[in-house]
């Protein structure tokens, strides 16, 4: 179910958040969503005043991600999923689309913090539990095909962006297909499962 978190007490940093309110054109509408919720406050020019450093609740954010999603829609969701990684810095081991996907979870985990703990440790690569997962595997190594469960409170919409852009990064010939359109978040399930071909 998306917008629902798995946990309560969850927290997700300010760049996050930021990264979603600087895909629009028109920031005031996500803003004055944002600063209802609770997360930050709005600046002069109607714009959110986030600390990127810091950190805000994840289901106060999930509650404003939903009243953007409402007003403004599924298309605008996946064009802003898909400038998400546009901006983003990748991990040195990202060298293709397999680690590309791959490092979707890893970036995940470290933009949430759980009891104060950020929720990916780079030393030990382990993850705490609490916000799902984007679950990479590649059915045969031969083929070019990547399957990627969405197990998370995020929309299918806006994840469905992220993967195309992060795809298309490193296979510009690169498309997504939902699997089983019946199971997916938008209606209730809680998990979305795609699958990546070039
Ligand atoms: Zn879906």
């Amino acid at each position: 179910m998306q917008f629902r978190a798995f946990e309560p007490g969850i927290e997700v940093n300010g760049q996050t958040v930021w990264a979603l309110v600087d895909g629009f054109q028109n920031k005031a509408t996500p803003s004055r969503m944002l600063v209802e919720e609770g997360i930050g406050t709005l600046g002069p020019d109607g714009v959110v005043q986030l600390d990127r450093e810091g950190w805000y609740s994840q289901e106060a954010w999930l509650r404003a991600f939903e009243k953007i999603f409402a007003a403004l829609g599924p298309q605008a969701l996946f064009n802003i999923g898909q400038r998400i990684p546009e901006n983003a810095i990748f991990p040195k081991w990202v060298d293709g689309i397999d680690s590309g996907v791959r490092s979707i979870d890893v970036a995940y985990h470290l933009n949430h913090r759980k009891a104060g703990v950020v929720m990916y440790d780079p030393q030990t690569q382990a993850m705490l539990p609490g916000i799902g997962h984007y679950r990479y595997e590649r059915p045969h190594p031969q083929k070019p095909l990547i399957v990627v469960e969405c197990r998370n409170p995020y929309p299918c919409d806006f994840d469905r962006g992220i993967l195309t852009a992060i795809a298309r990064r490193f296979e510009p010939t690169a498309s997504l297909v939902h699997l089983d359109e019946h199971r997916c978040r938008a209606t209730g399930a809680d998990a979305c499962t795609y699958h990546v071909k070039w």
